[in-house]
């Protein structure tokens, strides 16, 4: 004779679900990377709904720019990472790179990183500003110890330093394309910059950010993770 309780025990463990949360033990089918550039002020209302979520995000920040007006300073970068978020490396300058000499990249790319180092900041990854780099600049972001990089674009797969990237979050993105994008399996990084109504092409409406991270950390089978550990995760996997 079966008895119930024993059998939907046995079920639950076989289905990889952890207690009544919905939390899902096994590989998730989604990792969805909630990446912000250029360490903006306005971002900081997304920390809040970050916190709210329990989710945690990867903030690229030019070192040579923080504390410039309408960005954030090193303490609140440094108070970023003490809540759990990642901090990546956007170039000293936000320079487009492959414009650049090899010197002036490496300067860019190495000088940037040490700056954020030197605030005690692990720094395992690089988006290139404006998604623009070449093969000597991936070359350099790994001689720089960067251990991967984001583009703007699909990606290469199997390429570190060519992370797939979802098309960059502007004003007119809607919620059902930001949910359409983590219904994709595998990677999936979102790009956000300025967190305000209506305040440029490159921003996302507060609203539209909260009503997506309250629907994204309920969603089975989805992660959300930084961008520098997911890809740890995908190489222990
Ligand atoms: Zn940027």
């Amino acid at each position: 004779m079966f008895r119930a309780p024993g059998l939907a025990l046995l079920l639950a463990v076989l289905l990889g679900v952890v207690g009544s949360c919905g939390v899902v033990a096994e590989e998730p089918r989604t990792v969805v990377a909630l990446t912000f550039d250029d360490g903006l002020e306005s971002q900081l209302a997304a920390v809040d709904l970050l916190r709210e979520h329990g989710l945690r995000a990867t903030f690229y920040v030019s070192s040579g720019l923080l504390g410039r007006d309408g960005r954030m300073t090193a303490g609140q970068v440094r108070d970023l990472a003490e809540a759990g978020h990642e901090i990546g490396g956007h170039t000293l300058t936000h320079a487009r790179l492959p414009t650049l000499s090899l010197r002036a990249q490496r300067r860019e790319i190495c000088d940037d990183r040490r700056a954020l180092t030197g605030l005690g900041l692990a720094v395992p990854t690089l988006a290139y500003p404006y998604g623009a780099f070449d093969r000597s600049t991936a070359g350099l972001a790994s001689e720089c110890g960067y251990t991967g990089a984001r583009g703007s674009g699909a990606g290469a797969s199997g390429d570190p330093f060519n992370l797939p990237t979802a098309p960059a979050v502007v004003r007119t993105t809607s919620l059902a394309t930001l949910q359409g994008h983590v219904r994709r399996s595998g990677l999936v990084t979102l790009v956000f910059h300025e967190v305000c109504a209506s305040c440029g092409e490159y921003s996302v409406d507060p609203g539209v950010l909260a009503a997506f991270l309250g629907w994204l950390a309920v969603q089975p089978g989805v992660e959300v993770r930084p961008l520098g550990e997911a890809m740890r995760g995908k190489e222990a996997g």
